[in-house]
């Protein structure tokens, strides 16, 4: 089952106390992507996730949300946008500014990456206080797209973020907490 993959799948992540700051646990997913066998039971739950599912695009937060979210587009035979930080887009973009813990952030968006109606899938790496998923989902929405879910690899429950997004009314999916 989903649950025995995901406590597997959790002891490939790697816990960087104190990292980028002091206070902070980094969740570093880059020893789980170098395992092939585990890259692929990551995607693999996903794909079966929502292989069933009418969905027309897969959106990918910069930047980890990039490597899973293009794979897994690949996977269900759709295309793949992203969603980048600020200054990154050559095209129009549409922004939506978010906080942090110090400060601001701003994500954008092409205008033409998605149409009204469009499905859309959103995904990141991981679910900290929810404000980049919750960005994401603005900007998707500014568009006139549909959010069918968001979903990560990790949520934080102690920062109160998937609890958060799953407030405002958007369908949140992890694989491990
Ligand atoms: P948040 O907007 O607070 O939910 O933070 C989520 C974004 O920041 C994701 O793109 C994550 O990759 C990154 N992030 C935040 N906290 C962590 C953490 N403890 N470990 C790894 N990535 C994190």
């Amino acid at each position: 089952s989903n649950i025995d993959y995901a406590s597997y799948l959790k002891g490939w992540i790697r816990a960087v106390p104190n990292w980028p700051h002091d206070g902070v646990m980094f969740r570093d997913i880059t020893p789980l992507l170098q395992n092939p066998k585990t890259f692929r039971m990551l995607i693999d739950i996903f794909v079966h996730r929502y292989m069933d599912q009418k969905i027309d695009l897969v959106a990918g937060l910069d930047a980890r949300g990039f490597i899973i979210g293009s794979v897994l587009a690949y996977e269900l035979n759709v295309g793949f946008i992203p969603i980048r930080k600020k200054g990154k887009l050559p095209f129009t973009t549409v922004a939506e500014e978010y906080e942090l813990e110090y400060g601001n952030a701003t994500v954008e968006m092409h205008t033409d990456a998605c149409k009204p109606g469009d499905r859309v899938l959103l995904i990141d790496d991981l679910v900290a206080t929810g404000g980049t998923m919750m960005a994401g989902y603005h900007l998707l929405q500014k568009l006139g797209a549909e959010v069918v879910e968001a979903a990560a690899i990790i949520e934080l429950p102690e920062l109160g973020g998937a609890k958060l997004v799953r407030d405002d009314g958007l369908s949140l999916f992890t694989v491990c907490s």
